[in-house]
């Protein structure tokens, strides 16, 4: 399989060179080139496959013409310690948990297999990156965790001074070795700036400059993993599989339409989106209107015009009606969020964050109003509840606990460089660092 861009079919890449070079250069984002029939794969797979497993296996058939099994095993190893875990709610609905990785969100299964796979391909070609990448808080904890260690390699992480979270910041600063954080002056918006203006600098080109932001096809393509490893463990119980996905930018939920379209059976997807709820109205109307933000309590899907929306027009022809088949839209009040994360845990004794509660809600609701027979709806669960401490205690007024590798954190002294908000500021800190 090769890769092309979303907006010029003649610019075909390879795995390697869409993960170095994230974006294709007339902004189009990289999809695969062709529908391979891989259902004899999945229908090969059982419960007892572990998720390791599967993801050598799905690895090594996506991406035969460039890696053997053993590279692939190598990239899938050394990028997972961590797997999904599946939680029965009862009614047929499966929470699947992504958030037992090193940042205890799901980002963590993109994040680690781009940087194991950098790190794959570095080695075999013997040469160095940078990464460079500007962060508001989450992603940026994803990526400098992933990164760490990680050999030929080393991490620029920008983030807003005094914007992030004390948690965030210390994801971002405390780590060390190939992992350096830069305070900016300024705002999130700054930072990206920053970014963008030494990427289209002539005079650092002699740098290995390398981003590794979330429509990185390395990012984009592991996500498929855990809808292939839910869909293993339930297939001998349900007839059918339905995934609800809470959703931001929607990178979750096209690497599950991956997962479809090489022949892995799922009855449907839910778009669960909170008011920021342009694609669910496009599915029902055709007509997508992108918008400015909404603050909501489930901040990482606060996004009004999500990039990977492309691809899944792509995917679909640019046929809303078509999309609309295989994708229903649903929207989450901040009401109903909050009083599904209070509801769930009156009954339950169980936390969970605002984003698995936005999706939980569309679950519920896809249950009562298609009262599916034999059908099992796994519901994406994408951050650990106490990485939203403040929105959890309001709705349950109970406080729930840290996971340990994020309070070991808490303890750690914080390393930063302070700079100006300006790409010079940036250039001269690159210029004698490098
Ligand atoms: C990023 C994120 C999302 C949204 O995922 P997309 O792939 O952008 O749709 C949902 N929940 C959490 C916790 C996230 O960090």
């Amino acid at each position: 399989m090769k890769f092309i861009s979303t907006r010029d079919k003649n610019r075909v890449v390879t795995f390697k060179e869409a993960v170095f070079q994230g974006l294709s250069p007339e902004g189009g984002l990289f999809v695969p080139d062709s529908t391979p029939d891989l259902s004899k794969l999945y229908a090969g797979m059982t419960a007892d496959t572990p998720f390791n497993e599967s993801a050598i296996q799905l690895t090594a058939a996506v991406m035969k013409d460039e890696m053997d099994r053993e590279t692939a095993a190598r990239i899938i190893n050394r990028a997972y310690y961590f797997k999904p875990e599946i939680v029965d709610a009862g009614n047929d609905i499966f929470i699947e948990e992504l958030f037992h990785g090193p940042s205890s969100a799901f980002k963590d299964f993109g994040a680690c297999f781009l940087a194991a796979s950098m790190e794959e391909f570095l080695q075999s070609d013997n040469r160095k990156a940078i990464i460079l990448t500007a962060t508001s808080g989450d992603t940026g904890s994803a990526v400098a965790q992933a990164f760490f260690d990680k050999k030929n390699i080393d991490v620029v992480i920008l983030y807003p001074s005094g914007r992030v979270s004390p948690l965030q910041e210390k994801q971002l600063t405390t780590l060390g070795k190939n992992v350096r954080a830069l305070e900016v002056k300024g705002s999130f918006d700054d930072c990206q700036r920053m970014v963008k203006q030494i990427f289209t600098s002539p005079d650092m080109k002699y740098l290995p400059l390398t981003s590794a932001n979330s429509i990185n096809l390395g990012r984009l393509f592991p996500q498929s993993f855990y809808y292939m490893y839910a869909y293993n463990q339930l297939k001998a119980k349900y007839k059918n599989i339905v995934f609800c996905v809470p959703s931001g930018n929607f990178g979750n939920l096209t690497a599950g339409v991956l997962d479809w379209c090489w022949g892995m059976p799922v009855k449907e997807f839910i778009a669960a989106t909170n008011l920021n709820n342009e694609v669910p109205l496009y599915l029902e109307s055709g007509k997508y209107e992108p918008h400015p933000s909404f603050k909501t309590y489930s901040n990482a899907m606060d996004v009004g015009d999500p990039s990977n929306f492309e691809r899944l027009r792509y995917i679909f022809n640019d046929d809303y009606k078509k999309m609309g088949q295989m994708i229903k839209g649903a929207w989450v009040s901040n009401e109903d969020t909050l009083k599904a994360i209070k509801d769930f845990y009156a009954e339950k004794k169980m936390f969970i964050d605002p984003h698995t509660a936005v999706g939980y809600v569309a679950s519920c609701r896809y249950r009562e109003k298609y009262q599916p027979k034999d059908t099992a709806i796994v519901s994406l669960s994408t951050a650990h509840p106490g990485k939203f401490l403040e929105v959890v205690e309001e709705a349950t007024g109970k406080h729930p606990a840290l996971p340990p590798n994020l309070e070991k954190l808490l303890k750690l002294e914080k390393h930063s460089v302070v700079v100006d908000n300006t790409a010079e500021a940036l250039k001269e800190y690159l210029k004698k660092t490098f």
